[in-house]
């Protein structure tokens, strides 16, 4: 036996994990036996990949493992430092200008995932005297942040304008800036931030604005620039996040703004500061999958198309997609509501023993009784994969009462 085990100090862990076991909520990994592709392998098992947030099937595209490799041979594999001391390659400013001018901004800054973006970005913007308005299914990165930045923070209903305006009036006469944070896509009902009306808010009450792109970059606004794009708010969001983990295929976050707000987080943000920069392949992979989408628009084409096909026969053999109790789906995330926890975990898990990933989500990812299958669909699935999947998802769920 191994030398740590049950030692009576982590009794409480234990006992956690019964409890998720009891609730049929308990989750195992499964290992991906080889690329993030449609069509793959986990745990040894051949399934048609519905879980993966590569978007354009840029983590395994040849231009961008060329890019790779050949930044890896020409600069190492490592930056040997945190940004501020030794760590910044010139490799690393190239892709900070390029986004910048691809988004339309003064200046971007690159953080080593999305999460540490949001949270270092929140969590050193305001003080303690502050306010952040925070829309309730914002990503658990920027409820960190907030927490972080030891700013009061009020939770406005999603995507509740009139009651995220109501707590500005509220705050009217309170001294202390005011931070409108909204996720552009939400990341488990795949609706989109009311980023249009939230600018007009900020606007009339002189509030900072931010807004989380993490499921909106590559994917909506012309060549995938996001929703700021989408609603056509150029000028108007101070503080845009935006992630190179999904349908960039890498790995990383990054922060547009002003030239002044990018200068402020090189010296606050505290993940930029005390953590080391990517490795030089990271930065080379992302820089050709900006090229990519300049270039190669038809890709997002693609994956409207092949999210338009699959909710549309999801809906017509009676799926609940969202849109009663919950958000309506917007964009190629598609929640398959189940209701109870177990029961999306006993989905999930009878989908993948037939062939098909689609992951289970529960409480507390999700509300009690909002359990979920979530599926995404990529622009590299084939119509005969789709169909694969789609009967697949039909004959199960017939079987298992989800469907009647
Ligand atoms: C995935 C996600 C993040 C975190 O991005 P990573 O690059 O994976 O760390 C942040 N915000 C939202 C809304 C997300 O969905």
């Amino acid at each position: 036996m191994c030398s740590t085990a049950r030692r009576p100090q982590l009794a409480h862990l234990t006992a956690a994990l019964d409890e998720l076991r009891a609730k049929g909520t308990h989750v195992r990994l499964r290992v991906l036996d080889d690329q993030q592709a449609p069509v793959c392998h986990y745990d040894g098992r051949e399934v048609v990949n519905l879980a993966s947030n590569n978007y354009l099937g840029l983590a395994n595209h040849p231009r961008l493992i060329e890019a790779a490799v050949a930044a890896t041979r020409a600069f190492g594999v490592g930056s040997g430092a945190v940004r501020t001391i030794a760590g910044t390659m010139r490799i690393h400013m190239d892709l900070e200008e390029k986004i910048a001018r691809f988004k339309n901004v003064e200046a971007c800054v690159v953080f080593q995932s999305g999460f540490t973006a949001n949270a270092g970005t929140v969590g050193s913007l305001l003080g303690k005297e502050d306010f952040i308005l925070s829309d309730e299914l914002n990503h658990a990165s920027i409820i960190d942040g907030a927490r972080l930045s030891r700013a009061t923070i009020k939770v406005f209903r999603h995507k509740d304008v009139a009651h995220c305006e109501q707590l500005l009036q509220e705050l009217e006469k309170t001294p202390g800036r005011k931070l409108i944070i909204t996720d552009g896509v939400f990341s488990m009902d795949g609706d989109i931030g009311p980023v249009d009306r939230l600018a007009r808010l900020a606007e009339q009450y002189g509030a900072i604005l931010m807004v989380d792109d993490a499921h909106a970059s590559g994917v909506l606004g012309r060549n995938g620039r996001g929703s700021v794009d989408h609603f056509g708010m150029h000028g108007k969001v101070d503080v845009q996040v935006g992630t190179l983990s999904k349908a960039i295929g890498a790995l990383g976050g990054y922060v547009c703004g002003s030239r002044d707000l990018i200068d402020y987080l090189y010296h606050r943000a505290r993940p930029f500061l005390f953590s080391t920069s990517h490795p030089p392949s990271v930065a080379a992979t992302c820089i050709a999958a900006f090229d990519l989408l300049e270039r190669e628009p038809e890709r997002i084409e693609r994956l409207w198309a092949n999210t338009r096909r699959f909710q549309g026969e999801l809906r017509r053999l009676g799926f609940n997609l969202g849109g009663v109790t919950t958000p309506a789906t917007e964009t190629p995330i598609t929640p398959i509501l189940v209701g109870e926890g177990r029961a999306a975990m006993e989905f999930s898990q009878s989908l993948f023993d037939a062939g098909v990933m689609a992951t289970g989500i529960a409480f507390p990812t999700v509300p009690e009784g909002k359990a979920r299958i979530r599926a995404i669909v990529t622009s590299e699935h084939t119509p005969a994969q789709l169909d694969r999947a789609l009967e697949t998802i039909e004959r199960v769920a017939r079987r298992m009462g989800i469907l009647g």
